[in-house]
């Protein structure tokens, strides 16, 4: 086995990188509150905030944009881009949006009523906040390995059925109305479900009456996991695996801006019986978005997305796009760096309560390691932890998610393996100084989603 697997693909075009001196780092970082968020990219070397939006489009997908068909309506990218949500994952019905968020917030103001219960394979920040702007109350049904990070569960996207069993006999059918899953669940580390799991919570459902949206922005990754890992699946290509994924759902959205190898778009799609809710989303996309046949985007970047959605299901690119990230969690897992096993879909996630053991949660942990990784090294990564997580609406208190993460998410078919490897370099560096790094306090605290924009200052524990 070579030690990483070649690209199906070379570079075309380069776009510098500034390189850039500690002492430089140290000043841009202490401006941005120690918020990577609030860090200008000018000032980043390896850019691994997100990897949302930042995927290189192929040669076909450029030249697709100088085939837009900018009419305002009807262009006919939108019909390719049905055609390509119909062929590639069964769904009949397609309302084009401008990205994930824009499809949420149709869904769940037209599906979701006060009061309902929303479980989920945990959350997405997103996602969570317009189930519950719509009146609904999130719950955790994921499975108890997906919080433990030294976990090698190989699905720790599973939804736990007694948890979800629970939920209907306490709610019951009327209060529980749908399960929403995500494929590659972000928020544990980019971890996947197995097609077996599914296909029980489908039964499950069925039975009671409840429907199944997902939200799919990650499909093409969790259909690479569940080729290689799931018994009776190694030789289905993974184009039927994500169909047969979409098939055992109602409906769905997606930020095409991960798996659709797009900067921008998204969408939400039902199947066939859904027609009521369509219609519904479909009504109120043109106060929202834009009208029913661009939702936001412009016709070229509809046609990117179409042909985006067919060249995400090679199984040759997703196979190096793994081999990629494997490289890095491998040489960080080596040093004994703490980190989420087994390596996710889309970055390799940092413990960063391990890694901090002397700073407590309210310490801001991952929030002060993602900063300092930046300062070693010009590489930018996210917190996922407790200052995602935000506050408890009744106590007021910090959520103090188990997980508190530092997530270095790899962009699609964007950086080389050096990359990878300097990227591990920087934070082994800083592991090796972790004794003496401070913890953080808010200097600014927005009330929602506050990750985005929260600014901070060092602060030294007092325990
Ligand atoms: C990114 C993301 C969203 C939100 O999509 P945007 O395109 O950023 O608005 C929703 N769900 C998941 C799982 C995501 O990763």
């Amino acid at each position: 086995m070579p030690r990483c697997i070649p690209e199906p693909y070379k570079i075309k075009m380069v776009e510098p990188l500034q390189v850039t001196t500690r002492e430089y780092r140290q000043q841009c970082m202490e401006e941005a509150g120690y918020n990577t968020f609030l860090l200008k990219s000018k000032d980043v070397f390896i850019d691994l905030l997100t990897d949302s939006g930042t995927s290189a489009m192929s040669e076909v997908q450029w030249a697709g944009l100088m085939r837009g068909d900018e009419a305002y309506a009807g262009s006919r990218n939108f019909d390719h881009l049905c055609e390509a949500v119909e062929e590639i994952l069964g769904y009949a019905y397609t309302v084009p949006t401008h990205q994930g968020r824009g499809a949420e917030h149709l869904f769940f103001q037209n599906f979701v009523q006060a009061g309902d219960v929303v479980p989920m394979n945990m959350y997405f920040t997103t996602t969570r906040q317009h189930a519950e702007l719509a009146g609904g109350v999130f719950q955790d049904v994921i499975v108890d390995e997906a919080h433990d990070p030294a976990s090698k569960c190989l699905w720790k996207g599973n939804v736990d059925l007694e948890k979800l069993r629970a939920l209907v006999d306490k709610y019951g059918p009327e209060r529980v109305r749908m399960v929403s899953m995500a494929p590659n669940v972000n928020m544990a580390g980019g971890q996947p479900f197995s097609l077996a799991n599914l296909k029980e919570v489908r039964q499950f459902c069925e039975r009671r009456g409840i429907r199944i949206f997902m939200d799919i922005t990650r499909i093409a990754e969790n259909a690479y996991f569940i080729k290689e890992r799931e018994e009776g699946y190694s030789d289905w290509s993974v184009r039927d695996i994500m169909r047969e994924i979409c098939a055992h759902s109602d409906g769905a959205w997606m930020s095409a801006k991960k798996d659709g190898l797009v900067n921008i778009g998204g969408f939400l799609a039902f199947h066939k019986g859904q027609e009521e809710l369509f219609e519904r989303c479909r009504r109120m996309v043109v106060v929202y978005e834009g009208l029913h046949t661009y939702g936001g985007m412009a016709g070229r970047d509809m046609e990117a997305l179409a042909i985006g959605l067919g060249e995400v299901c090679d199984a040759d690119y997703l196979a190096a796009r793994v081999s990629q990230l494997r490289l890095l969690h491998g040489m960080l897992d080596e040093e004994g760096v703490p980190l989420v096993h087994p390596c996710g879909g889309h970055g390799v996630f940092l413990d960063a309560q391990a890694f901090l053991p002397h700073l407590d949660q309210d310490l801001f942990p991952a929030q002060m390691l993602a900063a300092q990784i930046y300062m070693e090294g010009g590489v930018r990564s996210m917190e996922r932890g407790n200052v995602s997580a935000g506050r408890d609406p009744e106590s007021g208190q910090n959520r103090r998610p188990p997980l508190e993460l530092v997530r270095l998410t790899v962009p699609r078919r964007v950086y080389t393996q050096t990359h990878m490897e300097y990227a591990a370099e920087s934070v082994i560096d800083v592991f090796r100084r972790r004794e003496r790094i401070p913890g953080l306090k808010f200097t600014y605290e927005p009330e929602v989603l506050r990750f985005f924009q929260a600014r901070f200052e060092p602060v030294t524990p007092t325990r």
